[in-house]
C-alpha cells in the first residue's frame, strides 16, 4: 500500500526530494495528509474494472484503481462522489474504471490461486458455512493429498481451521458429520460475473456495466 504512495511521490517530485522533504514542515504534513488519505476507508471501496471494450473483468480496491488512473493505464468512467485531496491536485475517487488498452483475459483458464478459491467460495468454509476473513481461512484438499488428491479447482475448497482439523486425512465418505455445501467447480466467467454483481449491487453506478446483458430493456 505504501509502495504505491511512494511510487507516486517519486514520479511527482523525483527520488531525491522525498528525503529532502523530511526537513520541511509543509512537505511532512503534506505527506502525512496523503498517507492519511490513503488509509481512509474510501480507499478500500471496491472499484469495478472494465476492459477497453467495457466488459467487466475485475474488482480492485480504490487505492489500486487510483494508481492505474494516475499512471494513465485506465480512466475513470464513474466517480464515487468523494474527492481525494492530495498535494497540488484533486482526484475524483473512481467507482468504475476502464483500461485504455484492451487486455485479453483467458476466462476459462483463470489462475488457480488461494485468492481465487476464496473468491469462488465467497470466504465461506465449504463444510460448516461460516464466513471468515481470508486470513482466518485455509484451503482444504477434499481428497487429501496423502491419499492422492490433486491441487485442482475441483479438489480445493475454502475451509475454517476447525473443520480442517476435524477432517484431517479422512475422505468425506468416511465421515458422517461433514459434507460439502456445494460441488467445487472451476472459476468460470459466469462465477466471476455473479460475484461482481453481488458486490456491485450496492453501487448503482456499476449496474449499467454489469446488468446490460440480462436486463436490456430495464
Ligand atoms: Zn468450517
Amino acid at each position: 500500500m505504501q509502495a504505491a504512495q511512494h511510487n507516486k511521490m517519486r514520479k511527482q517530485r523525483g527520488n531525491g526530494n522525498r528525503h529532502a522533504g523530511h526537513g520541511s514542515q509543509r512537505l511532512t504534513s503534506d505527506r502525512e495528509l496523503r498517507i492519511g488519505v490513503f488509509r481512509q476507508p474510501a480507499m478500500q471501496t471496491p472499484v469495478l474494472v472494465l476492459n477497453a471494450s467495457y466488459e467487466p473483468i475485475n474488482i480492485c480496491g480504490a487505492r489500486r484503481a487510483l494508481v492505474l488512473v494516475l499512471k494513465g493505464v485506465a480512466r475513470t468512467e464513474e466517480e464515487q462522489g468523494a474527492v481525494l485531496h492530495a498535494a497540488r491536485m484533486n482526484v475524483a475517487m473512481p467507482s468504475v474504471i476502464r483500461l485504455l488498452e484492451y487486455r485479453r483475459i483467458p476466462h476459462q483458464t483463470r489462475a488457480l490461486s488461494r485468492k481465487n478459491i476464496l473468491l469462488r467460495d465467497r470466504n465461506a468454509c465449504q463444510y460448516c458455512g461460516i464466513v471468515l476473513t481470508a486470513a482466518e481461512l485455509t484451503l482444504d484438499h477434499v481428497i487429501p493429498r496423502s491419499r492422492g488428491g490433486l491441487s485442482t479447482w475441483e479438489n480445493l475448497v475454502a475451509c475454517c481451521h476447525d473443520c480442517n482439523r476435524r477432517k484431517g486425512n479422512q475422505l468425506l465418505s468416511e465421515l458422517t458429520d461433514m459434507k460439502l455445501q456445494r460441488e467445487p467447480r472451476s472459476f468460470s466467467l459466469h462465477t466471476s460475473r455473479h460475484i461482481m454483481r453481488m458486490i456491485g449491487s450496492a453501487d448503482p453506478s456499476w449496474r449499467r456495466y454489469l446488468y446490460f446483458e440480462s436486463e436490456p430493456a430495464a
